[in-house]
């Protein structure tokens, strides 16, 4: 089972590779893992900078949680 976010006004996913709590936890505080990122540099993981990316990008936006198996 894969877990991602999407836009439901663009209709577009993304998969990060990380489980659903995750997901959870990075939607509910972007704004400070956005703090954080600006000064951990590129010693972020992966799936956090996907996620944050994605997020920022679709900010005024509804995201949902989805999954796929
Ligand atoms: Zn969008």
């Amino acid at each position: 089972m894969q877990y991602g976010y999407q836009c439901e006004e663009c209709e577009v996913a993304v998969w990060p590779a990380a489980p659903r709590a995750e997901l959870q936890w990075l939607r509910q505080r972007t704004h400070v893992v956005r703090e954080v990122a600006a000064h951990a540099g590129n010693g972020l993981d992966t799936w956090i900078v996907e996620g944050l990316e994605f997020l920022d990008h679709h900010a005024q936006h509804s995201i949902v949680l989805v999954r796929r198996s």
